[in-house]
């Protein structure tokens, strides 16, 4: 049996993070991924990392981004975890300068910072627009540099939980199709989001939400899992992302009449101070009543970064550049290109506290995992509330990350070791091998998975009723009996994606359930969260999170309190 002090599943750029700090505390690490690390999402973010970073002369503060970060998270972020979260964003940033990353810089030659929405001031940190592949590539160095172990191409299957505590995972070698059980003190959850279980989405294909699903089987409540955010920038032909930084470059959106409509009252989601600025959801709202109101072009409306000029599109936005062209065919120093709000990024996840701790220490009432911790993408430290502020993320994933880790070092420290048996793996063994031996008729997985993820997209998405919630949840449990009886047409054992990705599909039906549920259950519209049938905030009931706790008949659900420090909830309009 495989063993180690600490394991981390995942290596994009929370898992990586957790992992340098791990290793630092003189305990032995290893990480799982079932990519080669620089494929992880990460290495697609554009547009940047947020900091107040205090430098001479500037009016920013970690207060002022705290703030703008509550107000962006409609005052549903736990105001500790933000605190934190910003708090501890400069010296991060000085960190990953000094591991090697190359920061644009400004004309004085210091760190150079771009607008981002929902910004007070100009905090963005970036790399032209290839910021998370700066960032992941200069994490993975760090990680090859401390000789930690990685276990590369290799799929977690479950985690394995004894006497209510996490002790190891099973996890399939994607070369040979071999089951291993690996033990751990700690396991540490970095498998990022779910972006795929809507269709389109910004996300890689490997965004399937395994952690988050593989968690709340195992025990730990799911968070706020209601709250998936809409970028309001991504493309029609592919749902490409056009990075934030377009419009923190000064990019505007147009209607088909060529009005900037943010600034038009008409539309109840206008945004007159901060315009294209405002936050992601406000304007994904507002693009998405523009269209429906017949103002779009194709079901689009438009980006425009033709006067933003040449030179500061080939030095800043030039991935935006060619992916414009290679999908819609058109030269953004030329021509607007027409683009639509589309899934992006989940703010709920597996419920953990500010070190990344998966069960409750403090007498929460919520339980959980004792020796699992989450953090990125798949956890809800919560941080972002309902919506979340562009570039807030990378922030997140260093920020915990080092905080996981450290934490996670000294818990493995003081953890007994225990025998753990291999029960689970044979689970899991009987489980596939009753998968493959499935006679080769009825669905598809990629069918099904293509047909659950539209049909999030049109029931789950910008604009939500009763009825449509209901409708979904109906939806997805006939998806999974239906899953139940999907074949797989590779038998193979070497490299069977065929496998791997029909795994993916019964873990991304999960987390679809718990989205729709928690969407149903939220009768209020906060954030990301937009009900037609309560389309009001309502503080009174609903200035709480969401939990979902897993049983065998479906979702139970529960609500835990809102953590406020210093930000009284107000009115939020940009
Ligand atoms: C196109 C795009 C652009 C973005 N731009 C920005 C930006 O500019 N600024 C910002 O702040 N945020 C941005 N974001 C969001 C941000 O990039 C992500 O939230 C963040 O990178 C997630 O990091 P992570 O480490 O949590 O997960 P990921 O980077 O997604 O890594 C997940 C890891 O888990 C592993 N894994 C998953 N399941 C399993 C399994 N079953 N077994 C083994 N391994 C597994 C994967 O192999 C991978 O290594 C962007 C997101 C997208 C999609």
């Amino acid at each position: 049996m495989l063993e180690h002090d600490v394991l981390v599943v995942g290596a994009g750029l929370a898992g990586l993070r957790v992992a340098i700090e791990a290793q630092k505390q003189g305990v032995d690490v290893a990480v799982i991924t079932k990519v080669h690390p620089v494929r992880s999402h990460s290495n697609a973010a554009q547009g940047g990392i947020n900091a107040a970073l205090e430098q001479e002369g500037s009016p920013d503060s970690w207060e002022a981004h705290a703030f703008d970060t509550v107000k962006g998270s409609d005052y549903l972020g736990d105001q500790d975890a933000i605190e934190i979260i910003c708090r501890e964003a400069g010296p991060e940033i000085i960190e990953l300068e000094h591991m090697g990353v190359v920061f644009n810089r400004d004309e004085t030659g210091h760190l150079g910072v771009r607008a981002f929405g929902g910004a007070t001031y100009s905090r963005t940190f970036f790399v032209g627009d290839i910021t998370g592949q700066a960032l992941l590539h200069v994490m993975y160095e760090q990680v090859l540099k401390a000789n930690t172990r990685i276990y590369e191409e290799w799929f977690v299957t479950s985690l394995i939980v004894e006497d209510g505590v996490c002790r190891g995972v099973v996890a399939m070698d994607l070369a040979t199709r071999r089951l291993h059980t690996i033990k751990a003190k700690a396991v540490v959850l970095a498998t990022g989001g779910a972006g795929r279980v809507f269709e389109p989405s910004t996300n890689a294909l490997i965004v399937t939400g395994d952690g988050i699903s593989q968690a709340y089987r195992a025990g730990a409540p799911l968070m706020d899992m209601e709250m998936v955010q809409f970028h309001p920038t991504t493309l029609k032909q592919n749902g490409a992302l056009l990075t934030e930084g377009a419009r923190g470059e000064g990019a505007y959106l147009l209607n088909a009449e060529g009005e900037r409509f943010l600034g038009n009252e008409r539309n109840q989601f206008y945004a007159p101070s901060k315009m294209e600025l405002a936050a992601r959801d406000v304007i994904s709202r507002a693009e998405q009543i523009e269209i429906d109101a017949g103002r779009g072009v194709d079901g689009c409306v438009l980006l425009d970064c033709r006067h933003l000029g040449e030179d500061l599109i080939r030095e800043r936005l030039w991935q935006i550049w060619e992916l414009a062209m290679d999908f819609a065919n058109v030269d953004i120093m030329k021509d607007p290109v027409p683009i639509r709000p589309g899934v992006h990024y989940i703010m709920g996840g597996i419920k953990t506290d500010v070190d990344g701790r998966a069960w409750d220490v403090n007498g929460g009432g919520w339980g959980g995992v004792k020796g699992l911790f989450a953090v990125g993408e798949c956890a809800c430290i919560n941080a972002h509330g309902a919506n979340r502020l562009g570039a807030n993320s990378l922030l997140e994933t260093v920020v915990y990350g080092r905080r996981a880790g450290l934490t996670a070092g000294f818990y493995v420290k003081e953890a007994p070791t225990a025998l753990l048996s291999e029960a689970k793996m044979a689970d899991d063994e009987s489980r596939i091998k009753e998968i493959i031996s499935r006679p080769d008729n009825g669905d598809r997985w990629a069918a099904l998975r293509l047909e659950m993820g539209e049909m999030m997209n049109s029931q789950v998405g910008i604009f939500r009723t009763k009825e449509n919630l209901e409708g979904a949840l109906e939806k997805i449990q006939e998806m999974k009996l239906r899953y139940r009886h999907v074949p797989i047409q590779n038998k193979g054992n070497i490299f069977n994606t065929d496998l791997q990705f029909h795994l993916e599909l019964g873990l991304m039906l999960d987390c679809a359930e718990v989205i729709a549920l928690s969407a149903l259950s939220r009768e209020e519209s906060r954030g990301a969260h937009y009900r037609l049938d309560f389309p009001a905030r309502d503080d009174e009931k609903w200035l709480k999170h969401t939990m979902a706790y897993y049983t065998p008949e479906g979702p139970e659900m529960d609500t835990l309190p809102v953590t406020i420090t210093q930000w009284e909830p107000t009115e939020r309009k940009y």
